[in-house]
């Protein structure tokens, strides 16, 4: 599967008329080819605008709410960025061009499995990805400069709020499970927490325990 020049065209343009404007993450997202990350015949529906099955009744999320989220996050190139679920690795792949260290766990073995090969196979060398339940984060690599939840909760994981640096950023879905979620942004401050609402989105549910894949 190739990554032509039209294909790009598009996939950027829909990206851009959702609302990613940041030139940075649309070039990160322009320099990463999402077929990479998908398999069989879902590498034919890469580049559009929808999320796609994935192993272990997983999605990979809609190229806009990454690009969207991803935006919202702020990333600058000294952070060291927590990413909880994993799935396919897209998003991680995209943060680890903007970061300089991305930590990102799954609760399913197979897809970190997945996942490290994919990042192997494209040269990426600044992700470590770990199989575990990340609504506990990963307190031996805590404070995390920015997090990114890409599951939803119905609140905000207290471990993660913990391992979130002061002046950090964390990014992520709330909500019941099946039914419309919010997309929130919440930053550490010296004293607590503040919290704004970005969007309403619709995300897998982040699950306790580990996976039995
Ligand atoms: N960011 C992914 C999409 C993630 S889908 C991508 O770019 O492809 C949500 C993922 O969160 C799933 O893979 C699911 O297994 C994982 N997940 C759900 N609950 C979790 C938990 N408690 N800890 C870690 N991962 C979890």
């Amino acid at each position: 599967m190739t990554w032509g020049a039209e294909e790009k065209m598009q996939f950027l343009f829909a990206l851009r008329s959702r609302g990613v404007t940041d030139g940075r993450v649309l070039s990160a997202m322009e320099r990463t080819d999402r077929a990479s990350f998908l398999r069989g015949l879902f590498a034919e529906r890469a580049y559009q605008d929808t999320p796609l099955p994935i192993a272990c009744g997983q999605t990979i999320s809609q190229p806009s709410v990454v690009g969207l989220m991803t935006q919202a996050l702020e990333v600058n190139p000294r952070d060291k960025v927590l990413e909880v679920g994993t799935g396919s690795g897209y998003q991680a792949a995209i943060l680890s061009q903007l970061a300089r260290r991305v930590y990102t766990v799954d609760r399913y073995r197979r897809l970190v499995i997945e996942a490290r090969a994919t990042f192997e196979a494209l040269g990426i060398g600044n992700i470590t990805a770990v199989t575990g339940d990340g609504s506990h984060g990963l307190p031996e690599q805590a404070p995390f400069d920015r997090i990114l939840v890409t599951a939803a909760a119905e609140d905000p994981p207290s471990p993660l709020l913990a391992q979130l640096r002061v002046g950090g950023v964390m990014v992520l879905p709330v909500g019941q499970s099946d039914t419309v979620q919010s997309l929130i942004r919440v930053t550490r401050t010296e004293d607590g927490f503040d919290y704004s609402e970005l969007r309403k989105v619709r995300f897998v549910p982040l699950v306790e325990g580990m996976g039995e894949e």
